[in-house]
């Protein structure tokens, strides 16, 4: 899918491999994932994490793919 950040960027998670995309998954998942036999049988992620390769955002879609949350980039 293409989706435009509030930065103006367009992202796309069409090429694979690609530096939108981010795999989270919590511990407790991911011990879950540690004890699977086979790496296809890894789940995908309950939330699609996209991260914007300008401003650096962080969008999160819930599985309807329906953007729920963004995260501005705060200054250190
Ligand atoms: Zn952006």
């Amino acid at each position: 899918m293409r989706f435009q950040c509030r930065c103006g960027e367009i992202l796309s998670d069409t090429l694979v491999p690609n530096d939108i995309e981010l795999f989270v998954y919590t511990d407790r998942e991911f011990e879950k994932i540690m004890d699977l036999e086979s790496i296809e049988d890894i789940p995908d992620p309950v939330y699609s994490v996209w991260k914007c390769t300008n401003c650096e955002r962080i969008l999160v879609f819930d599985e309807a793919i329906k953007l729920i949350k963004t995260y501005v980039l705060e200054e250190i």
